[in-house]
């Protein structure tokens, strides 16, 4: 990686100013569901206490919108935290000012505390000079870890860089060299497959994305937009009828590319994406027309797999149907499986497409789950992260 890290700096007896992304899902009662996204962190919070630094943790957590929302209080993670490193990690109230200033002042070197949720400032989210600024008074050091957010250019994510010596850790850094390998050079023959609700979201990974695979599978409810390009009516499925032209040019450059782009075949479709549904498998062009497709059919995952067999790196974001809702979950979770019993380097990203493999019970035999969607298509599409792109060149 051409950024700095962790490794490449002195820390000891340091202030380190560090940006997780711990913004993990909480339940009623405000306790951690999936705490992937704190154990991901872990590597670089104990290195750096290894070296002797002061790590201050900083994160956001759900959408507070600006304004202090104790729904929203990093407390519960403070608490999780705590239990995985064995050693007790303070909550402070504030992410700014007197207070963590002081309770900085008190830390002796091999400390971790986390200050209280970064968005409780709106400041956060505009990138306001002042408070990047206020941020970095309080260290010596910031280190970029939060990778799930390093598409955006916020205060603590971006804007802080600029006033103190910059660097990545290793979470950061694991992310970076796996999506950079994969578009660099990635081991051929090397396939994508998207899916997921929405081309609008996705069009320019797909557009990116034709200029470097052998093949390019397209399944989910994004397929249903590029299945009408074709001509065929899709009933009531998810559309999005203003990129139906889109859709049809990226067919075509498809084409011109030499790329190898499969579409479903067939569809399990049903009046509504319902728990208690009684789907149909029908082939494509043939949905009932008060009907919608919500899987890939059994000849689909047939055909998807078939592609991938001889695969050396495969790349998917976005699930093939309503993985959520049993009668519509059986493409994606065949797909998953697929995945996990290839020889080649798998890659999975995407939040929804990482908790359908998780439920398929193959996570550990996918070569990489990256933390970040948003982040690693953006990536994909072929963007700097404001994230990455403000750490300090090797
Ligand atoms: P990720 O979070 O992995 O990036 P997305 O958020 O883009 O994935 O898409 C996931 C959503 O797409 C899921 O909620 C799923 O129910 C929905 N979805 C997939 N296929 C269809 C379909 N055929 N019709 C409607 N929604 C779909
Ligand atoms: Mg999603």
């Amino acid at each position: 990686m051409a950024k700095k890290t962790i490794r490449d700096i002195e820390v000891a007896g340091k202030r380190v100013l560090v940006r997780v992304d711990f913004n993990v899902p909480l339940d009623k009662n405000g306790k951690v569901t999936d705490d992937t996204r704190i154990r991901e962190a872990l590597p670089t919070i104990r290195y750096l206490t290894g070296q002797g630094a002061k790590v201050i943790l900083i994160s956001h957590l759900g959408r507070p919108k600006g304004r202090v929302d104790d729904k929203y209080a990093m407390d519960p993670v403070a608490a999780r935290l705590s239990e995985l490193l064995g050693t007790q990690v303070k909550k402070i109230d504030d992410c700014v000012g007197e207070v963590p200033r002081e309770a900085i002042e008190k830390m002796q070197q091999g400390d971790v505390i986390l200050l209280e949720n970064v968005r409780f400032y709106q400041e956060e989210e505009k990138n306001d000079e002042k408070f990047a600024r206020r941020l970095a008074a309080l260290a010596d050091v910031f280190v970029n870890d939060a990778f799930g957010t390093a598409h955006r250019a916020h205060a603590s994510t971006e804007g802080v860089a600029e006033f103190l010596p910059a660097v990545a850790g290793f979470l950061m850094e694991k992310e970076l060299n796996h999506l950079g390998k994969l578009l660099e050079n990635p081991a051929r023959p090397f396939a994508a497959i998207l899916g997921g609700a929405k081309v609008s979201d996705k069009i320019a990974v797909v557009s990116n994305l034709l200029g470097k695979v052998d093949t390019l599978i397209i399944g989910g409810g994004m397929a249903n937009t590029f299945l009408r390009a074709q001509g065929n009516d899709v009933g009531k499925s998810l559309l999005e009828a203003d990129k139906v032209d889109l859709a049809r040019g990226l067919l075509n450059e498809a084409r011109a590319k030499g790329v190898n782009l499969l579409l479903p075949v067939d569809v399990v479709a049903a009046p509504a994406a319902a728990p208690d549904a009684q789907p149909k498998t029908v082939p494509v062009g043939q949905i009932p027309a008060e009907w919608m497709a919500l899987d890939i059919g059994e000849k689909s995952v047939d055909l998807f797999a078939g592609s991938l067999k001889r695969a050396k790196t495969v790349v998917w974001n976005g699930p093939m149907g309503v993985f959520e809702m049993a009668p519509f979950a059986a493409g994606t979770l065949a797909i998953a499986r697929v995945l996990a019993g290839l020889d080649a380097t798998t890659l999975v990203g995407g939040g929804d497409t990482v908790s359908a493999v998780k439920q398929a019970g193959v996570a550990g035999r996918i070569t990489h789950i990256s933390t970040g969607g948003g982040a690693s298509l953006e990536f994909l599409e072929g963007k700097q992260l404001p994230g990455v792109e403000s750490l300090l060149d090797k």
